[in-house]
């Protein structure tokens, strides 16, 4: 149990939600991130609530670093920050390269990679050793995607993830002897609203016999995997990027 403060970017919903409210469950204090749904935010911090957890949430849309400056000033009052989840992430509609707006990709990167490093940033300077802090744990959110590449149906999604397993493994040996631990998880299907978002509602079931495990996964799943990397179970893994994926 730890009485820190967690910051979940994308907390309202998917798979931010599941781990807003593991997270409270092992005693963290939530601060939430979201984007827009407002009713979302209150309802994962009200799930928390009613499990007399703390929570609260912060209108923070991380392709904005104005945005990211509030939500880790609402995390200050709330106490001390012990960890990081960069969940906060977006895809776009199936589309090969050639036809991608700039508009697009600069957005898709703005939010999955800019909006990473920069609450990263913000982190580090809470949590450093360098800087006074003491110490806690980033994790981020790739994708398997990183590794497939997704042709002809989000290249720009998966470079983006591909550029965060980089940023985890170089943010990690960057600030190993500082008390800070930055891992990845790279889910695989999972059950969640962000396939609808691509404009593909069934697609996660559509894909399930591509899995190895002939199912696709829970939000839950992947929160399980953050909450551990996030503990002292995990105290010795660093720049590691796991696979939470049935096999994929
Ligand atoms: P989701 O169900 O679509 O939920 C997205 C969450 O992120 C919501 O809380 C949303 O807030 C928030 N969000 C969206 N755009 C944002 C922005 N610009 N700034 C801040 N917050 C924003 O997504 P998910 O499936 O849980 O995915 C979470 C992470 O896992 C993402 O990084 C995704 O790439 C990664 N992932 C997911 C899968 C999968 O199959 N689901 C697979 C691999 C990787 P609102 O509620 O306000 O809209």
């Amino acid at each position: 149990m730890t009485d820190k403060v967690v910051i979940i970017t994308g907390g309202s919903r998917g798979i931010g939600r599941a781990t807003a409210v593991a997270a409270a469950e092992r005693g963290y204090r939530v601060c939430i991130g979201y984007a827009s749904n407002e009713a979302a935010a209150r309802g994962t911090v009200a799930a928390i609530e009613a499990s007399n957890g703390k929570a609260v949430a912060v209108k923070c849309d991380v392709g904005e670093e104005s945005d990211i400056l509030k939500l880790f000033k609402a995390a200050d009052k709330f106490g001390t920050l012990g960890a990081l989840v960069n969940n906060a992430g977006i895809v776009a509609t199936t589309s090969r390269v050639d036809e991608m707006s700039a508009e697009r990709i600069q957005r898709m990167m703005a939010v999955n990679v800019t909006g990473s490093m920069l609450c990263a940033r913000e982190a580090v300077k809470r949590m450093s050793t360098r800087h006074g802090g003491m110490g806690g744990v980033i994790v981020n959110l790739s994708s398997v995607a990183a590794k497939l590449g997704s042709p002809n149906t989000y290249v720009d999604y998966a470079a983006s993830k591909g550029a965060i397993d980089s940023f985890t493994i170089g943010l990690g040996y960057e600030v190993a002897g500082e008390g800070i631990r930055v891992a990845a998880i790279r889910p695989g299907l999972i059950d969640t609203d962000i396939h609808a978002s691509g404009g593909e509602p069934d697609r996660a079931h559509r894909l399930a016999h591509m899995v190895p495990m002939k199912r696709i996964g829970h939000a839950e799943e992947i929160a399980n995997a953050i909450l551990w990397l996030m503990s002292e179970e995990a105290s010795y893994v660093t720049s590691a990027i796991l696979d939470v994926s049935g096999g994929r």
